[in-house]
């Protein structure tokens, strides 16, 4: 699509597009806006905020798997059913449904605007994972700002290092087409030496967050596996790193990895986790992209592809 240089039909376009994005195709058409109205999940019943949200059958497996299950009562407007939420819900089964409510909502933009379908597990995990991190940080501690870290942290680049110690920067990937998520681990010596890096992938669609828990939780494993002393974790999920330093639990599945992790640190010695931001960690990125093709695979200084090496010189060179 080409922009418009009207900057007046540019406004417009662009307040027709929000007004998109936040209207029922009903609400659409009663503005005379020229749209089909039936439902685009079940292409059934006219989409109402009701339908979409509640009583098409799409949005009922979600409900299914809720706190609150699925209440259908006699509720004839979106209102009415909201308020039966109010009225029988627990206040954890109140804030999951409205929780539930944005990603119900989301994932039908994904559907509409990008023609991309999201699975069940995936949204209710992605409801539950993001109200985890919404009370989380109601506590003022747990804010996950840059001004609680460390001074060594958050660097830009990844660097040498003059101690003998060996680094291992970490990353995940989502492959959402093939319903699979990746990690990418590189090891090196505090000069920059490769010691080993390694792909992973396997099947599940989780969220973001919880992948960057997983990927926590086996660099720690691969310490581990290797009797590697002296370690430093180079992590570039602000969430991950706040999440494992606050000493609350979470009771959703990010919640267990995260305390997984915390005991892991907590047990083995000589090894600690750092914030680094994403450009320090390209390596481990590119590693991760990369575990799509090759699912389980263990790279050593002997077999690294030409990519991977400019990659690593260009680490040394910044
Ligand atoms: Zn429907």
């Amino acid at each position: 699509m080409v922009a418009s240089k009207d900057p007046a039909q540019s406004k417009k376009l662009t307040v027709e597009s929000q007004y998109r994005l936040y209207s029922t195709l009903v609400q659409l058409a009663s503005k005379q806006v020229n749209v089909q109205t039936a439902c685009p999940f079940c292409h059934e019943e006219p989409e109402t905020i009701m339908h979409g949200l509640v009583t098409c059958f799409f949005a009922k497996q979600y409900w299914r798997r809720s706190i609150l299950g699925f209440i259908s009562g006699q509720a004839a407007s979106f209102g009415e059913w909201l308020e039966e939420v109010f009225r029988v819900g627990s206040s954890e089964g109140i804030a999951e449904a409205g929780m539930l409510c944005w990603q119900l909502w989301k994932a039908r933009n994904e559907l509409v605007w990008q023609q991309q379908a999201s699975s069940v597990e995936r949204v209710v995990l992605s409801a539950r994972t993001t109200l985890d991190h919404w009370i989380s940080a109601q506590k003022e501690s747990l804010l996950p700002s840059l001004g609680v870290l460390s001074p060594n942290e958050g660097s830009e680049h990844w660097t040498k290092s003059s101690v003998i110690m060996i680094k291992i920067n970490f990353d995940g990937a989502i492959f959402e087409n093939e319903s699979r998520y990746g990690v990418g681990f590189v090891a090196r010596g505090h000069d920059g030496h490769l010691i080993e890096a390694k792909m992973k992938s396997n099947a599940g669609c989780l969220t973001s967050a919880v992948v960057e828990a997983i990927r926590v939780k086996e660099a720690l494993s691969w310490k581990k596996d290797h009797n590697w002393q002296q370690v430093v974790l180079e992590a570039d999920s602000l969430v991950v790193v706040q999440a494992i330093r606050n000493p609350y639990t979470m009771a959703s599945p990010f919640g267990l990895l995260i305390d997984d992790c915390r005991s892991l640190l907590f047990n083995l010695n000589h090894v600690s986790l750092v914030f680094v931001k994403r450009f320090a960690n390209k390596v481990a990125h590119f590693l991760a992209r990369a575990s799509c093709s090759y699912p389980n695979r263990s790279i050593q200084e002997t077999d690294i592809s030409p990519e991977l090496y400019t990659l690593l010189q260009s680490d040394l060179f910044e």
